[in-house]
């Protein structure tokens, strides 16, 4: 390995990732995060992000913890009207691998477990310190913590999200940009009877998403068109309301009787940035959202993260200089991260314009074609 001290700086899926495979191989890593608790919805590990989970050594700990499809079956091969009446199907890609097409996994149990796999393989997590800056000196990066301490590694990977500080510091200027809608999501204890999958209304103008995880939970998610401000829970709980309002299937029917106790609604917006390549500069790098966020119309953003961390390390691990290894990351991320969000970015567009089933169909098979294929 060419690197022997990394700071990796965020603890969502792609810093976790990162630091897991980059320890197995040798490093000595240490993770430095505001926080690490994952928010309290659930997160689809789509295609080939399935790998990812298997090179990192919690298979079988995601599939104990989530929920597996049928063979054969893809994350889009439910798809509903708003009445609950079934879509016609051209029939979405599947990956030819013995492994399951997706995981669907509730958010705080893959926390759990990716950072069970952090520790055990050596990282040190300093939960609670935030990275302010840094200096790369060329043989190495010194950089500072929010407590005002020093350290210094051989390589930064920045995994700090969306609006990411060490993107702030390499690549200034670049900013997520809001799509003009809103994220509404919940996660029901006791969900109600009805079959889940996509929801979607005439010509592609909302969809809703419906996941039953393990323990009888079931996840909804649901994008609003409005201005990006503030919302407090009982306005989400209102908005959310007022989405639902639109369809009349039993199952969104349900889900919204249960919106009278007030579950925990998280309201994010959707927004999307892709930073141009190379994402690196000198011994610095980002990955995951914080190089490129996408709306999730894909289900892919977290599962790209995922991917970007292990590949960081394979290549690291065969390259003769961190340039080289950080150049070869590169060449395997850049096209597959940008079609994901473009793409992603094209379907919602689709949906803004009325024309979203059919233009949509025809981009997500376009991409699954893509995704299904090995990182
Ligand atoms: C509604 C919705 C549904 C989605 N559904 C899916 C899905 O089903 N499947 C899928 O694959 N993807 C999905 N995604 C996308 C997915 O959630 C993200 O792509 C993924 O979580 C990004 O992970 P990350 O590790 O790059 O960043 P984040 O999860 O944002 O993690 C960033 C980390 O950095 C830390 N941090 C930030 N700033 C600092 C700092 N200055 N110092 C130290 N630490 C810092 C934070 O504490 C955090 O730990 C969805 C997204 C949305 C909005």
């Amino acid at each position: 390995m060419i690197v022997r001290k990394v700071l990796v700086v965020g603890a969502g899926l792609a810093g976790l990732s990162a630091a897991i495979a980059l320890a197995r191989r040798g490093a000595e890593v240490t993770i430095v995060t505001l926080d690490d608790r994952a928010e309290g919805t659930s997160i689809t590990i789509t295609n080939r992000a399935v790998d990812a989970i298997e090179a990192l050594g919690v298979l079988d700990a995601c599939i104990a913890a989530g929920l597996t499809p049928a063979d054969g079956k893809s994350l889009f091969s439910a798809m509903w009207d708003g009445a609950g009446n079934p879509l016609p199907l051209s029939a979405p890609p599947v990956p030819a691998t013995r492994l399951p097409a997706y995981i669907a996994i509730y958010r705080p149990d893959l926390g759990r477990i990716l950072t069970d796999a952090a520790v055990a393989a050596g990282v040190t997590m300093r939960t609670g310190l935030s990275f302010t800056g840094l200096a790369d000196g060329g043989g190495h990066v010194d950089v500072t913590f929010g407590d005002g301490t020093n350290a210094t590694f051989d390589l930064v990977v920045g995994a700090d999200g969306a609006h990411s500080a060490v993107r702030r510091v390499i690549h200034p200027g670049i900013e997520p940009t809001y799509t003009g809608w809103m994220s509404f999501r919940i996660v029901l204890e006791d969900g109600p009877e009805g079959p889940p999958g996509f929801y979607t209304l005439p010509a592609g103008t909302g969809m809703l998403a419906t996941v039953r995880l393990p323990g009888n939970r079931l996840y909804l998610a649901a994008g609003k068109r409005m201005d990006h401000r503030r919302i407090d829970h009982s306005e989400a709980v209102e908005l959310l309301d007022s989405v639902l309002a639109q369809y009349t299937a039993p199952l969104i029917r349900g889900i919204r009787d249960q919106l009278r106790n007030e579950p925990p609604v998280v309201a994010r917006p959707f927004e999307y940035v892709l930073v141009p390549q190379p994402w690196h500069r000198g011994r610095v790098t980002i990955i995951g959202d914080a190089a490129h966020a996408t709306t999730p119309n894909l289900a892919s953003g977290g599962s790209i993260a995922l991917e970007d961390g292990v590949v960081l390390a394979e290549e690291l691990d065969r390259a003769e200089s961190v340039a080289a290894g950080l150049d070869a990351f590169m060449v395997r991320r850049y096209n597959r991260c940008a079609m994901v969000v473009e793409t992603s970015l094209a379907m919602m567009r689709s949906a803004d314009s009325g024309s979203g089933s059919t233009d949509n169909t025809t981009l997500r098979s376009k991409a699954l074609a893509e995704l299904v294929k090995p990182y």
